[in-house]
């Protein structure tokens, strides 16, 4: 009995060339599109949580508060560990930012809060 071939997306029998994997080019673009995503999964993740990140960052800037208790940045989505650059001052203090909105851990000096900033023009030196 010869190996029946089926598609990997909906399971149907495969018919034509020896080489031909799917039964449709509908098929084969799904799963081209699953492979990518899968691929892709790691940086959708990252992305997505940075967009949160700055989103949560944003929000809280807008209200005008300088410094923030943690427990309330993380109930709407914010995780620290991710973000895209850092600026650190002349005290050595490290800023970590994400995007134009930037965030320092004030646990150094006791405190279970984050200050947020906003970038500014000098940082870029
Ligand atoms: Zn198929």
């Amino acid at each position: 009995m010869r190996a029946g071939k089926f598609c990997p997306v909906c399971e149907a029998p495969v018919k034509g060339r020896s080489d031909k994997r799917f039964c449709s080019t509908k098929c084969k673009s799904m799963h081209q599109y699953e492979t990518r995503q899968k691929k892709e999964a790691f940086y959708i993740k990252v992305d997505r949580q940075l967009k949160i990140n700055r989103k949560v960052l944003k929000g809280f800037n807008k209200k005008g508060l300088s410094t923030l208790r943690k427990s309330d940045l993380y109930k709407e989505g914010f995780d620290p560990n991710f973000f895209t650059h850092y600026w650190k001052n002349k005290k050595g203090n490290v800023y970590l930012f994400v995007y134009e909105y930037g965030f320092l851990d004030l646990s150094k000096d006791g405190k279970d809060k984050y200050l947020l900033v906003t970038w500014q023009e000098y940082m870029n030196k």
